[in-house]
């Protein structure tokens, strides 16, 4: 395969790629490939920096959409429980164990196929409250109008994510009950309102390297890049349609990070679902090939003891540190929190700190 054709730098942010130069990127040699991402990377963003969420599912399962990935779709049983739409004080209180655990953005999901009238209300006051602990606000409740765009921006929300999940292309064989365009059309909605973007997608459904450079290359050749930009990995679900899938290439994984990396060199890529199942030397690579966000493992939000968090002792054995926001008064607090988290997990005997 040819060269990459274009005569802009590496590392320029641009929004011309074609398809052709994505596959180029992705024939690379492997360690051609993670040479120039981490290039690009340290040239954009501090390579020993990750920024950490939290994710909470504010009201999970009975999803009328079909994602064939998806054990919250209510046509696959996966025996997930339907719950209601949490409280708004719960979700407060959550956002405060997040805060107190070190994270500095609080993810709210619900599966809707779009909220309803009387939902919004209840989300608009979680989006107020949560952010008044300070904390920065992401939401995902699928398909939003303009008006909703609004409601939400009003209200504070920092970031909005929804995902393309794979090439214009591939689409078809993974979603039927809504169209590519719909999520072009909320994804305009956000950003018209005035919302940061998080949007991405999923690899190991089956697709081909193709339909990985033509996720890619939507996400690349948007006015503006999306913010965030979730990578993940399918997890394959009994009694969804993808289950029976072979397990996808770990190194076409990382090969993916690094071209998003590349293609969108001001951008957080971050490792998303299917984390869990990465070795901890798969992620190690997948930072230095640009990931540099993340969700917190779960089990931080039930345990008060850092040291026994997988998270927190990968992050000290390879000298990372969460990043910290610069926007609120209190920062400089939940950074005291990040480094007391941090320095009692450098002391666990099971595990040596690579930054010495
Ligand atoms: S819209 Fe979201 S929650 Fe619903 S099936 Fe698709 S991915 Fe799952």
């Amino acid at each position: 395969m040819n060269a990459p054709v274009s005569h802009a730098p590496v590392g320029a942010v641009r929004h011309d790629w074609t398809r052709n130069e994505i596959l180029a990127l992705f024939a690379l040699p492997f360690n051609d490939l993670l040479f120039q991402a981490h290039t690009v990377h340290r040239a954009h963003f501090n390579p020993n920096e990750v920024q950490v969420s939290t994710l909470c599912s504010i009201k999970t399962g009975a999803c009328p959409e079909d994602c064939a990935y998806c054990p919250q779709s209510a046509r696959y049983d996966t025996g997930l429980e339907r719950e209601k739409l949490m409280q708004v004080e719960k979700v407060v209180e959550e956002a405060r164990a997040a805060k107190a655990s070190g994270a500095t953005r609080f993810c709210m999901g619900a599966a809707w196929r779009s909220p309803k009238g009387k939902d919004m209300p209840y989300v608009t006051q979680m989006v107020q409250e949560v952010k008044s602990l300070g904390l920065e606000t992401c939401m995902t409740l699928g398909m939003l109008d303009q008006d909703q765009a609004k409601s939400l921006a009003d209200a504070g929300l920092d970031y909005y994510n929804h995902n393309l999940d794979t090439s214009p292309e591939y689409y078809g064989e993974i979603i039927t009950t809504r169209t590519y365009q719909d999520r072009l059309d909320t994804l305009a909605n956000v950003r018209s309102a005035g919302m940061k973007v998080c949007c991405g997608g999923i690899v190991g459904m089956g697709e081909e390297a193709g339909d990985r450079a033509g996720l890619l290359q939507q996400l690349a050749n948007m006015a503006d890049h999306p913010e965030s930009v979730p990578i993940n990995m399918l997890v394959k679900v009994e009694g969804t349609p993808l289950d029976q899938l072979d397990d996808l290439d770990p190194l076409d994984f990382v090969r993916t990070i690094a071209v998003a990396r590349i293609m969108m060199p001001e951008s957080h890529v971050r490792l998303s679902a299917g984390r869990e199942e990465m070795s901890d030397e798969m992620q190690a690579m997948t930072f230095f090939a640009g990931a540099n966000s993340i969700f917190y493992g779960e089990k931080l939000l039930t345990t008060a003891n850092p040291e026994s968090n997988k998270d927190m002792q990968l992050f000290s054995r390879l000298g990372i540190q969460p990043e910290q926001r610069h926007v609120h008064d209190d920062d400089s607090a939940v950074a005291a929190q990040i480094s007391d988290a941090l320095e009692a997990s450098h002391n666990d005997q099971f595990f040596y700190d690579a930054a010495k």
